[in-house]
């Protein structure tokens, strides 16, 4: 059969070759994002109960309201934002789902968007297969400082969307209060839109606050947030998610929605509301994950790597410079099968794949298993 594919540049994700890599050579994961220890047992409690109570029909096409009241009313609690649950939060399959949705109902064949690199992997391959054009900044190891003058200059007229991350996978950084005043300054009175990923907002440490695109009132007005349960409440495999924003956008989300999905996954809908009605489930994660970053950390030092403690997210840089001038693809695959240890290389989120010799490893695994990690490479 001949056809003409609409993503011909697009590999195999790296998180299914690395994982896939370790398990064939028994290696310790931490390359895909995605915790080793157990969900809380009182929300995995919560989900049966919700399937014993019959919860196992289609949700309500938005999601059901018990959830959509309670991600609304989080979103007052915390930055004392406004989300009407009726309109303008919406339960996706996933953030994922939610970002392919936001790109899918608004950029059309030639529309520009703008995204900074190292970027998360799902967002060009659904700008391209929407015919949009992808247009990267790219940041630096190791500070990732955004410069505003050249986002400025790279907005044109066929600017729709800019998409950012905050804080943001792989390298861990955070925006900061300036950069979301700047983001706001600069795409003031335009038609320009913001997809926000804030997947890993509850995951910020040494005591700084994560800049919600929702605290900058005018900001928030074009603004669609994305965010992730899987993340949040250690449960990847769930793939439950959300977006929010305002009425206008979300009527043209959810023209995309409802044939995409329809409804994603009920029971689990049922148990997280309950269960994040309890706000220590959410504001104990940054002292539960800034622990482990510090064990690791102190737990490789003496080693070869060089490091700047990440800022948020799950995931550690480290710069491996000092050991060898592979390239960072061939450096992980080599670690992961000689030395046992997976990790996942940034130069695939780079633009032009730039290798800046940097692997980034995920924290959110026993203490057991981060230490064992660490002795590994302590010893390279
Ligand atoms: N955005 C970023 C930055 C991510 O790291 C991930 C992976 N959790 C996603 C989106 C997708 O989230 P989900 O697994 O809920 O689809
Ligand atoms: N978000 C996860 C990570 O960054 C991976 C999700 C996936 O495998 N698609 O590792």
């Amino acid at each position: 059969m001949n056809h003409r594919s609409k993503l011909p540049n697009i590999e195999t994700t790296i998180f299914t070759i690395m994982s896939n890599l370790a398990n064939t050579h028994n290696a310790i994961n931490l390359s895909q994002g995605f915790p080793n220890f157990k969900s809380d047992q009182k929300l995995i409690e919560l989900v049966v109960d919700a399937m014993n109570s019959g919860y196992n029909q289609y949700a309500p096409m938005l999601g059901a309201m018990p959830l959509r009241a309670a991600i609304a009313e989080k979103y007052q609690q915390v930055y004392q934002a406004n989300y009407n649950p009726e309109d303008e939060v919406v339960i996706t399959c996933g953030a994922t789902q939610a970002i392919y949705t936001i790109i899918s109902a608004f950029i059309h064949a030639e529309d520009e968007v703008i995204l900074f690199k190292p970027a998360y992997d799902c967002y060009e391959p659904a700008i391209a297969v929407n015919g949009g054009k992808s247009v990267a900044i790219q940041l630096n190891y190791p500070g990732y400082q955004i410069d505003w003058k050249l986002v400025e200059s790279s907005i044109t007229q066929k600017t729709k969307m800019i998409i950012i991350n905050t804080p943001q996978n792989p390298c861990g950084t955070v925006f900061s209060k300036e950069d979301m005043l700047e983001l706001q300054r600069i795409t003031k009175d335009t038609n320009i839109i913001v997809l926000s990923d804030e997947v890993y907002e509850h995951m910020v440490f040494d005591g700084m606050e994560h800049q919600s695109a929702c605290l900058f009132p005018d900001l928030k007005e074009r603004t669609f947030i994305t965010a992730s349960f899987g993340k949040t409440f250690h449960n990847t495999g769930w793939k439950l998610g959300y977006c929010c924003g305002p009425s206008a956008l979300m009527k043209e989300f959810i023209k995309v929605h409802q044939y995409n999905v329809y409804c994603v996954n009920h029971p689990t809908q049922i148990a997280i509301a309950t269960y994040m009605n309890d706000a220590s489930t959410y504001n104990s994660l940054p002292a539960f994950f800034q622990q482990k970053r510090d064990l690791f950390l102190n737990a490789i030092k003496g080693g070869r790597f060089k490091w700047i403690p990440t800022q948020a997210t799950y995931f550690q840089v480290l710069d491996y410079s000092d050991i060898t001038n592979e390239n960072d693809i061939a450096y992980a695959k080599r670690l992961t099968i000689e030395h046992g240890l997976a990790a996942i290389p940034l130069s695939v989120f780079n633009e032009n794949k730039r290798d800046q010799k940097v692997l980034r490893f995920c924290f959110a695994k026993t203490d057991e298993t981060l230490l064992k990690a660490a002795k590994i490479l302590k010893t390279i």
